[in-house]
């Protein structure tokens, strides 16, 4: 397997994909391990999944206007999982030690220019990686548009999220503006502020109105992502600075997730490196994953019996018994072999490929490659037709070549293979008292060995539907040897099938075994067969 075959078979899993909540989700809270916390009763290790993706916690579980929501695929089915109520019994149920930066301090100085959602959030997310930062909100307070009908709550909210905040390098001036046409580069920034050092500026001061001069520059795109750069080095917008939003459409998450991309793109920018490299799924945005929602039956919501409270741990649990767990897995629900092994197609795909290309180490995925009856069921129900029977078929080949194949795996089959095409167990010749045929009957290796009875009566049928000319042929087709990736013994063995029905005179192979069938079909196109069930149904 080359490397470029893996990433297509990674590809093609679509597995690893999020479900839509997730993807509809802003910052991309992992929503599926909250709900299993919730349903387990850890509240804290479902708020410790969700603060991975905010700081924000209890500003984003009150005030989420939830696009999970609206993307859960049990809105179309009876209602979306109350997401956002889950995160909320999480923050007021879950205790955890708040975190401090999780970087050693840094040298370079990021000034933030606005005090809302998006400049906080960026503050917050360069100060856990170890740049000092310094806010500057021209109002008496920070929150911006937050606090903008809903005040008192929104306020308290805000406060108690700041409060474990406070561990972090973030200095915040209140009462400061800053004339946005002065923001010219890092330098100009330093001077009008009176600092020693400013290494990057994130421009994030919301809707500007008439009475404030606008930034000079617009945001950039690049390969067509956001990166909030601009055209100054070093110099950042973010939020609705960038008009990008309207208010009507503003969104608490959006901002947050906005001043998370910007810190993102800032760090990039101090260290150096690709704005845009592996960026693609920030924000909103389509998955791909497949979730089979026939059969999914419609349920109520769990019952809330103080709304201004939420959900108490049985509520909290009962909805979240709800949530699908979307995920694909379909050729896991039919393939016992994929599913005992422990994971599904897009991992043992890497599995494989280590296995073939390790040098030193084990070869743990031995058992696995072996195990595949190269069905190609799996592909059948695969949204993508993804097969792991080539998969399977061409590693061992490649272990063969490689002389890693362990002898004791195919070993059983293989020795099966020698005595079912020995001259003690074969047979082919014609009729009795005939010296032609026009079919000659193939029953397989298992069919002879188990159930000889079955294969006298069979054959006198075939003889009374195709006339007297149908001759026998006892043998394998060699199918044990493709399983065993033995290239060698398989050409060997249909070499010497093909020899015998030429010696018959070319009859029609009539096969009673489906792996014969497949076997000849595919590796003997020359030989005409027909199934047994064919001419007994016709
Ligand atoms: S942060 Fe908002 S959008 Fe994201 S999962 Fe929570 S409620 Fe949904
Ligand atoms: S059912 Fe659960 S996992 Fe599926 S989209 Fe809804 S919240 Fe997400
Ligand atoms: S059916 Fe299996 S192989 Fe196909 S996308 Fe789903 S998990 Fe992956």
């Amino acid at each position: 397997m080359k490397s470029t075959d893996l990433a297509k078979l990674e590809e093609q899993c679509i597995q690893d994909w999020e479900p839509p909540c997730v993807a509809a989700c802003p910052v991309h809270v992992d929503i599926r391990g909250v709900v299993r916390a919730v349903r387990d009763g850890a509240f804290a290790t479902g708020r410790n999944l969700f603060a991975k993706a905010t700081p924000f916690v209890r500003v984003v579980s009150e005030f989420c206007d939830a696009p999970c929501q609206r993307a859960c695929h049990r809105a179309a089915i009876d209602q979306a999982i109350g997401v956002r109520e889950l995160e909320r019994v999480c923050v007021r149920l879950g205790a955890v030690p708040p975190a401090g930066p999780s970087r050693a301090a840094k040298t370079q100085t990021v000034v933030v220019i606005g005090g809302g959602l998006c400049g906080l959030s960026a503050a917050f997310d360069l100060a856990r990686k170890g740049y000092a930062v310094k806010l500057y909100e021209r109002g008496s307070e920070v929150g911006g548009r937050l606090l903008t009908g809903r005040a008192a709550a929104a306020r308290a909210a805000l406060a108690a999220d700041l409060e474990p905040l406070a561990r972090f390098p973030v200095s915040i001036r209140l009462g400061r503006s800053v004339d946005l046409a002065e923001v010219v580069s890092t330098e100009s920034v330093a001077a009008l502020l009176d600092l020693p050092a400013c290494d990057a500026v994130l421009v994030a001061t919301g809707t500007a109105d008439s009475s404030t001069p606008g930034v000079p520059v617009e945001a950039n795109r690049a390969e067509g992502l956001e990166t909030f750069a601009t055209d100054l080095p070093g110099v950042f917008l973010a939020g609705d600075v960038r008009g990008a939003d309207s208010p009507a459409s503003w969104s608490p998450i959006a901002a947050i997730s906005e001043g998370r991309r910007a810190a993102t793109s800032i760090e990039r920018f101090l260290q150096k490196v690709s704005l845009t490299y592996g960026r693609s799924l920030e924000g909103p945005y389509e998955t791909r994953l497949f979730t089979d929602l026939s059969g999914v039956s419609p349920e109520s919501p769990a019952a809330m019996a103080d709304a201004a409270r939420g959900f108490d741990p049985d509520e909290a649990r009962a909805e979240a018994e709800r949530c699908l767990l979307c995920a694909c897995l379909e050729c896991l629900k039919v393939c016992p072999y994929l599913e005992k092994h422990g994971s599904y197609p897009r991992v043992y795909a890497r599995r494989v490929y280590n296995n073939l290309t390790v040098t030193k180490g084990n070869r743990t995925a031995n058992r696995f490659i072996n195990s595949c009856s190269l069905c190609g069921l799996c592909a059948e129900v695969c949204p993508t037709d993804l097969n792991m029977a080539p998969v399977c078929l061409e590693a061992r080949r490649t272990m063969v070549a490689q002389g890693k194949m362990p002898p004791s795996v195919h070993d059983f089959a293989l020795e099966e293979l020698r005595r079912a095409n020995s001259e003690a167990c074969t047979l082919l010749r014609h009729a009795p008292g005939r010296q032609k045929s026009t079919h000659v009957f193939m029953p397989g290796c298992q069919l002879a060995a188990s159930r000889p009875d079955s294969v006298a009566i069979l054959y006198a049928r075939l003889r009374e539907r195709l006339g007297p000319e149908v001759g026998l042929m006892l043998r394998c087709c060699g199918a044990p040897a493709e399983w065993a990736g033995r290239e060698d013994l398989l050409e060997t063995s249909l070499a010497t099938l093909r020899e015998g029905v030429q010696k018959m005179g070319n009859p029609t192979v009539v096969v009673a075994c489906p792996t014969c069938a497949d076997i000849l079909g595919r590796r003997a196109p020359d030989v005409t067969s027909v199934s047994l069930y064919e001419v007994l149904a016709a």
